[in-house]
């Protein structure tokens, strides 16, 4: 994990959004490959290990990752279907203009990843609950979240959510951490989040922007 992600990161906790602490225990240049965050509001302490956050806790790290390794339990490799578009097309969606910020991709969508990171370098995007096959890099961060994304309000400046994460929580937790102003996609043409204004409908995807009030 980017260790400057921290600062938009908060526990998935059903509390009070709160800062989290980041204890780094082994870094690679600006990436956490080992370490923990820690909840200072209901003292949950959720660990990094090999640059991936389990906001599940342990158990799920400790399930996670030898699987990555080893390869997913049962032999056959995780079944994820390409993304309809690709990284270039995503961006234009995205439209983000100017260097700075992050950018967050849920599940199947989070494929696209560490390409558009590449197109977008000013933008640190990261990724929550992406498919198996996808790796944390130094321009990409992975975040694994069951319940809900564990970023604070309004701290992002796009949001997509992919086809196996286009339900509730997950399309209110993505307007909630998005920035006013700024884009959602959902890899639902049928998706219609409160508080999203449509621009776009149609191949499979929504493009709204996240109004003012
Ligand atoms: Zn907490």
């Amino acid at each position: 994990m980017f260790i400057e992600l921290t600062e938009i990161l908060r526990c998935p906790a059903d509390h009070q959004e709160s800062y989290v602490v980041c204890v780094p225990v082994e870094m690679d240049g600006r990436r956490v490959v080992r370490g923990g965050i820690g909840c200072p509001v209901c003292r949950a302490e959720y660990p990094i290990v090999g640059g991936e956050v389990f906001f599940g806790g342990p158990d799920a790290a400790a399930e996670r990752a030898p699987a990555r390794e080893a390869g997913p339990p049962g032999g056959a490799p995780e079944e994820v279907p390409p993304p309809s578009y690709d990284a270039a097309a995503l961006r234009s969606f995205l439209d983000l203009e100017g260097a700075g910020g992050y950018a967050v991709l849920v599940g199947r969508a989070a494929a696209a990843g560490p390409d558009i990171a590449e197109l977008v370098p000013g933008v640190h995007f990261f990724g929550v609950n992406p498919p198996e096959k996808v790796a944390p890099s130094a321009l990409f961060s992975v975040l694994q979240s069951p319940r809900a994304l564990p970023v604070k309000t309004q701290s992002v400046r796009a949001v997509v959510l992919g086809a196996d994460f286009a339900g509730e929580p997950w399309l209110a937790e993505g307007v909630r951490v998005l920035l006013k102003g700024l884009r959602l996609v959902v890899e639902d043409e049928r998706a219609s989040p409160s508080g999203i204004a449509e621009l776009a409908r149609g191949a499979g995807l929504l493009v709204g922007e996240k109004r003012d009030r």
